[in-house]
């Protein structure tokens, strides 16, 4: 899994000297690189799949990644107090937990459809492999539940109340 993820070609676009007060390391007015980053998955090396791109700004401080909700070109017109309204800290670690949780829940009734939607809304804006797994729980978590459903509905038309989950 790792390595297959790792290997997703990354590519930097666009990138624009920014000046923000970074939410990781609090240095105020501190310079910044803006860039836009486009991923894509490509089958067998070749053929792109699946693609995105995501809007990024760089701490020249603490190098941390800051998730950036507008593209570097709208950022490089803006002033610093806009540019610090415009980023947020990234947070993997919730993200990572809730994507492997909505896979290894999606077999759960409800609980798995639930966690599915969360991980997805939660990982939709950022990237790597959470946003892969996140949707690959919901689809896994969509389809349990669809045939769940479905097998409880055709017992419950085939033997009226006797539900087997009610045995
Ligand atoms: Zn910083």
């Amino acid at each position: 899994m790792s390595t297959f993820m790792s290997s997703l070609p990354r590519i930097e676009e666009h990138r624009v000297p920014v000046v923000f007060d970074c939410p990781h390391c609090h240095a105020e007015r501190v310079a910044g690189t803006a860039y836009d980053l486009r991923e894509t998955v490509r089958s067998g090396g070749r053929v792109p799949v699946w693609g995105w791109s995501s809007h990024w700004v760089r701490c020249s401080n603490c190098q941390t990644e800051l998730h950036a909700k507008v593209s570097s070109g709208v950022l490089a017109g803006e002033m610093p107090a806009s540019v610090t309204k415009l980023v947020r800290k990234y947070l993997p670690f919730p993200q990572r937990v809730l994507a492997v949780g909505s896979v290894v829940l999606a077999w759960a009734p409800v609980v798995g459809m639930v966690l599915g939607l969360v991980a997805v809304a939660a990982t939709f804006r950022t990237r790597g492999w959470p946003r892969i797994v996140s949707v690959i729980g919901l689809v896994v978590a969509t389809v349990f539940n669809a045939i769940g459903f479905s097998l409880l509905l055709v017992y419950a038309v085939q033997f009226g109340s006797k539900l087997p989950i009610a045995q």
